[in-house]
């Protein structure tokens, strides 16, 4: 039997030639700015609009910074089932060479440990480099798998329109309803068009919705203007809110 430290160790030092080529060839660390989204596991490193670069990722583990434990992504209930079910080929391979570590789903530890966690999943999953997020309560470890052409990627175009983060969601395409429209009130649904959850929308565009008093108030004045807009002072929410609010306010007929 292989011991686990030995071979955790070798590895580490397999994978550190391979991330400092993927570093260079790249230019990882010229990048300020990172924005990952889970719905598409991809990764978008950042200066401005016209300097950034994308990569699909594998969402391969976080540490708590808190809690000093390490959990590994199969384990996560805040993760899309699509995004992490290729980490339980690494808890499969765990359980072939009997590592406990990676067949835990989550056990204390320290920010060393993920590294080496990256660097086995880079053997197992075939990824092209790791990166790791350093975030207020959590470091996320992630296997980058591919690098993203951006020009006409839906994807990406989608996960740039993704700057509201209500507190709930995370960060969501925004959203705007009027004062009327609630949870679980009924109030009627009216849209600028139709929508569905998920769906591309085009730059111009924005999920806006209003209640059928607010249609009454926009009709009498011949659409949206200074009174009409009064009567519905739109607010700003996230899309996942907008659709939950839909489902209770729309009036099938
Ligand atoms: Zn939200
Ligand atoms: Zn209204």
């Amino acid at each position: 039997m292989i011991d686990y430290k030995e071979f955790a160790k070798a590895e580490l030092n397999r994978v550190i030639p391979i991330q400092n080529r993927f570093k260079e060839e790249f230019d990882i660390d010229s990048y300020t700015n990172w924005f990952y989204d889970d719905e598409s596991g991809i990764l978008r490193l950042y200066n401005n609009d016209d300097d950034e670069i994308f990569f699909k990722y594998i969402p391969i583990g976080t540490f708590s910074l808190s809690q000093k434990t390490w959990m590994w992504s199969w384990l996560n209930n805040s993760l899309v089932v699509k995004s992490k079910i290729e980490t339980l080929k690494i808890k499969q391979f765990g359980e072939e060479n009997q590592f406990e570590k990676l067949t835990t789903g989550t056990f204390p530890s320290d920010e060393f440990d993920g590294w080496e966690f990256l660097a086995i999943s880079q053997k197992v999953l075939n990824g092209i480099g790791v990166y790791k997020i350093n975030g207020d309560k959590l470091n996320y470890y992630l296997l980058l798998t591919e690098i993203l052409n951006p020009d006409g990627n839906q994807e990406i175009i989608k996960l740039k329109q993704k700057i509201v983060d209500c507190g709930y969601h995370g960060f969501k395409r925004p959203a705007f309803i009027c004062q009327h429209l609630e949870l679980n009130s009924s109030n009627g649904f009216e849209e600028a068009f139709e929508t569905f959850p998920g769906m591309d929308l085009d730059e111009d565009d924005d999920f806006s919705a209003w209640c059928d008093e607010c249609e009454k108030k926009r009709t009498e004045c011949d659409g949206w203007n200074d009174e009409s807009e009064e009567f519905a002072k739109i607010k700003l929410i996230c899309e996942d809110f907008y659709f939950e609010i839909k489902e209770s306010n729309q009036k099938i007929t």
